[in-house]
């Protein structure tokens, strides 16, 4: 499975202010994590999601004393850009951050949440372990869980 850094994605490489747009998402990202709740880890995670109609979505972790109620920033943005603009919201690219300088990966429960809203070929960008890394959604989660019935 190949890798491709943001600037090579095809429908980026059109729009010339995409480096600018992956930068704000960046930020968007960045300014959720100030705003965390996360007194027992101290990690404090941001997400921001664009969605089809350019809006900008942003959630943060919440922790709780009991730590499995602990919700992470992507399935924060998701279940706010879903109240905010309803259930066909369509997620073209996803920015996580971290205050912690640390790797940030969004984890499999919220790759599955965000599987049934986001674009196959959207970005998703993350700080790893080697700095900054871009992944399609389908590179980060290749199988996500679908019920088909027969
Ligand atoms: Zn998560």
């Amino acid at each position: 499975m190949e890798t491709r850094s943001f600037g090579n994605l095809p429908s980026m490489h059109e729009d010339r202010s995409s480096s600018a747009e992956v930068a704000n998402l960046l930020e968007r990202a960045r300014q959720a994590a100030l705003r965390s709740y996360a007194p027992y880890s101290g990690f404090r995670v941001g997400a921001a999601l664009q969605l089809a109609g350019g809006e900008i979505v942003t959630g943060t972790n919440v922790e709780n004393v009991s730590y499995g109620l602990t919700i992470c920033a992507e399935r924060a943005a998701l279940v706010r850009a879903i109240a905010e603009f309803g259930p066909e919201v369509q997620i073209t690219a996803v920015a996580v951050a971290n205050l912690n300088d640390a790797a940030s990966p969004p984890c499999g429960a919220c790759r599955q949440m965000l599987a049934e809203f986001v674009r196959a070929d959207a970005p998703v960008v993350f700080p790893a372990e080697d700095g900054l890394r871009t992944m399609r959604f389908t590179e980060l989660l290749p199988l996500a869980f679908d019920m088909k019935l027969k």
